[in-house]
C-alpha cells in the first residue's frame, strides 16, 4: 500500500473528515470541493509521479525502516549523499513542470535530527515514537501538512510576553497526553493531507517553555480546524486560461488547535525549549537545499515559456536581446542547481542519520536565486509582449461570432495557429500577470524563511576569520 496511486490518494481522503472552512464555508468533502479541486490534483499527480516508470527507479525508493517502496519526495527520510542529489534532481524536474514537488519528506527529515537531539539532550523517549509515526505514514502511504510557522504576533517580542498570545503551546496535561491551544499559519495543502506535524519555528527561551512543543495528529482531531484560502486558479477548469493554475497548486491554511488533545504516543518534544533552535537550523540547510533546486525547476518553465512565445512571435534564439535574456535566465537556473548540489556535497550525517546539506551553500545559492525572480517575471513580460496581459479571454476565443476577429488579428508566426500562439501567451500569463504570480513570487520570497535569513546564516557561519588571516599572511601581517 505505501507506494498509492494519485486515485488511492483521492480515495483514502474519504477516510478523513476534517474540520475545514473556504470562503467563510465548512467543506463537507475535501475530495470533491471545487475550491479543493486544484490541490488535490496536485497531490495526486505526486503520487502517480513516483510510479511513471521514467521516474520511478528514483522516484520510489525502498524504506530502509518498512522495506516498501516510498515516493521518495514524500515520504523518504534523506540518508546519503545520493539521497539528496536524487530528491534535489527530482524536485527541479516536477517544480519545472507545475510549481511545487510537495517536498514533504523534507520536513520529516528535519524533524527526524530534532527529536533526535532532544532525547540525547534531555534522556526523554521520543525519537522512538517519532520513528514509529514515520513507519506508519510510509506504510499508509500518507503525507503530512506542515505546521512550523506559528503567527508570532509582535515580532519584537518572544512568544512568552505576548499580549495575546496566538502561537501554539501547551496549555493542559493529562494523566495521557497534553492539551494545546494556538494557531499555525500557512499550511500549505493542510485540508487536502492525512496527518498535521508541528514544530517550534524560533530560538525559545525558558519562559517559553510551554511554546516548546512538536507533536502529529490526524487531519480531523477533534479541535483542530483549518481556514483555507483557494489555489490561486480559476474555479473551473479551462483549456486555454491559466493552464497551470487551473490544474494544480494548492491551498494554504490557518490551522487552529483550540484545545486539541494530544495522546502520549504522538509527543515528540514537551517543554524542551533549549532545543527549539535546532529546528530552524536544520531546516535553514536540509530545505533551503531543496529550494534552490525547486527555484532552478521554475526558472526552467520560465525560460521553457519565453522561449516558445518568441517562436510563436515569429521570432528566436537568434535576435540579440532575447538570446542575452534566456541565457542569463539558463546560468540562473543553472546556478541555483549547482548550488544544491554543492550544498549536498559538502553536507554531512547528523548523529540521527538524516544527511544535512551545507547551509552556507544552501543559503547563498537560495538568495541568489530569489533576488532574480523579478527579473525572470519581466523578462517573459518583455519577450511574450503586451498580449500576456491584454489579450482577450477564452471564452472570447470560444464565441462563435468573435473566434475570426481574433484569429485574423493575432496571428503571429506562419508556422503556428492562432490558436497556438494564444495557448503559449496563456501560459506566459499564467507564469506572469495572473494570481499565480503573486502567489509564484511569495512561494519564492517566504517559503522557507525571508531572505534575510539567508543572509543571517551564511554570515554566522562563513569561515571569515580563515579569510582575513590569509588576507594577513599575503600582506605580511603578524596574527595577534
Ligand atoms: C507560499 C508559502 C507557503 C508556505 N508554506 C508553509 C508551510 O507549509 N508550513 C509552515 O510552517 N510555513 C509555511 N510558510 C511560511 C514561511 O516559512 C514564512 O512565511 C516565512 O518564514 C516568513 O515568516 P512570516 O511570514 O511570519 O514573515 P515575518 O517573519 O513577519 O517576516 C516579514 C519581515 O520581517 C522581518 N522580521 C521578522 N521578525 C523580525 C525580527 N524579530 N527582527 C527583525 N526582522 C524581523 C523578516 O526578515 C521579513 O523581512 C509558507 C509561506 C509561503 C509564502
Amino acid at each position: 500500500m505505501a507506494l498509492l496511486t494519485g486515485k488511492e490518494y483521492v480515495e483514502s481522503l474519504k477516510e478523513f473528515s476534517p474540520e475545514v472552512y473556504i470562503r467563510g464555508e465548512r467543506v463537507q468533502q475535501v475530495w470533491s470541493h471545487p475550491l479543493l479541486r486544484q490541490t488535490v490534483n496536485h497531490i495526486a499527480a505526486g503520487y502517480d509521479f513516483a510510479r511513471d516508470p521514467r521516474y520511478r527507479a528514483s522516484a520510489a525508493v525502498q524504506s530502509p525502516l518498512t522495506g516498501e517502496e516510498v515516493p521518495r519526495i514524500q515520504l523518504h527520510i534523506q540518508e546519503s549523499l545520493e539521497d539528496v542529489v536524487a530528491k534535489a534532481k527530482l524536485t527541479r524536474e516536477v517544480t519545472g513542470r507545475r510549481i511545487c514537488a510537495g517536498c514533504m519528506s523534507n520536513m520529516l527529515s528535519v524533524t527526524w535530527a530534532l527529536i533526535y537531539d532532544i532525547d540525547q539532550a534531555h534522556g526523554t523517549k521520543y525519537f522512538p515514537r517519532f520513528r514509529e509515526f514515520v513507519k506508519t505514514l510510509q506504510r499508509k502511504g500518507q503525507i503530512i501538512a506542515w505546521g512550523m510557522m506559528d503567527p508570532k504576533g509582535d515580532r519584537s517580542l518572544p512568544p512568552s510576553r505576548q499580549k495575546r498570545p496566538a502561537d501554539l503551546r501547551i496549555v493542559g496535561r493529562k494523566a495521557d497526553g497534553i492539551v494545546v491551544r494556538g494557531t499555525k499559519v500557512h499550511t500549505t495543502y493542510g485540508p487536502a493531507a492525512h496527518q498535521v506535524v508541528v514544530v517550534p519555528c524560533r530560538a525559545l527561551d525558558p519562559e517559553d517553555k510551554d511554546y516548546a512543543v512538536s507533536f502529529a495528529i490526524p487531519i480531523d482531531t477533534q479541535g483542530l480546524k483549518m481556514i483555507a484560502r483557494p489555489s490561486p486558479g480559476p474555479i473551473n477548469q479551462t483549456e486555454m486560461e491559466s493552464p497551470l493554475s487551473s490544474r494544480f497548486l494548492g491551498v494554504e491554511a490557518m490551522t487552529i488547535f483550540e484545545d486539541v488533545f494530544v495522546p502520549e504516543e504522538k509527543i515528540f518534544m514537551c517543554h524542551e525549549w533549549d532545543q527549539a533552535l535546532k529546528l530552524p537550523l536544520y531546516f535553514a540547510s536540509l530545505h533551503r537545499q531543496s529550494k534552490c533546486a525547486c527555484s532552478a525547476g521554475h526558472t526552467d518553465l520560465f525560460i521553457g515559456t519565453a522561449a516558445l512565445a518568441a517562436e510563436v512571435n515569429g521570432l528566436t534564439m537568434k535576435v540579440s536581446h532575447i538570446r542575452d535574456k534566456i541565457t542569463e535566465m539558463m546560468m540562473a537556473a543553472e546556478t541555483a542547481f549547482g548550488c544544491s548540489l554543492g550544498a549536498a556535497l559538502e553536507g554531512k550525517k547528523h548523529p540521527s542519520g538524516v544527511f544535512l546539506p551545507d547551509p552556507v551553500i544552501a543559503n547563498s545559492g537560495l538568495n541568489f536565486i530569489r533576488s532574480r525572480m523579478g527579473t525572470h517575471l519581466s523578462y517573459l513580460h518583455d519577450i511574450a509582449g503586451g498580449l500576456l496581459s491584454t489579450m482577450p479571454t477564452e471564452a472570447d476565443w470560444n464565441h462563435p461570432q468573435l473566434r475570426k476577429y481574433i484569429d485574423e488579428s493575432l496571428q503571429g508566426s506562419p508556422k503556428y495557429t492562432t490558436e497556438e500562439r494564444l495557448k503559449v501567451l496563456n501560459l506566459a500569463q499564467d507564469l506572469a500577470a495572473s494570481r499565480l504570480t503573486g502567489t509564484l513570487m511569495g512561494f519564492t520570497i517566504n517559503a522557507a524563511g525571508s531572505p534575510v535569513t539567508n543572509q543571517i546564516v551564511v554570515r554566522n557561519l562563513y569561515d571569515l576569520e580563515k579569510r582575513i588571516q590569509v588576507a594577513k599572511e599575503i600582506v605580511g601581517m603578524k596574527s595577534l
